[in-house]
């Protein structure tokens, strides 16, 4: 799976990463998030989560 974060639209609330931190990090120096482990969706079962929460929809889910 290949996820996507649109950088213009992140907010950096950081509620990815507490929900998915195997995929999502918060990165302090832009303060936006960054996927760290697309590949790590299909073990984890929580980007489909991470994408729902997201309050801006800023998280993209491509199969
Ligand atoms: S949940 Fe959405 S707005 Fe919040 S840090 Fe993650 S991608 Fe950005």
């Amino acid at each position: 799976m290949n996820v996507i974060v649109d950088l213009d639209t992140c907010i950096g609330c950081g509620r990815c990463e507490e929900i998915c931190p195997a995929v999502f990090h918060l990165d302090e120096a832009t303060g936006k998030s960054v996927v760290i482990d697309s590949e790590a969706c299909e073990f984890v079962g929580c980007c489909e989560a991470a994408e729902e929460n997201c309050p801006v929809e800023a998280i993209s889910l491509e199969e």
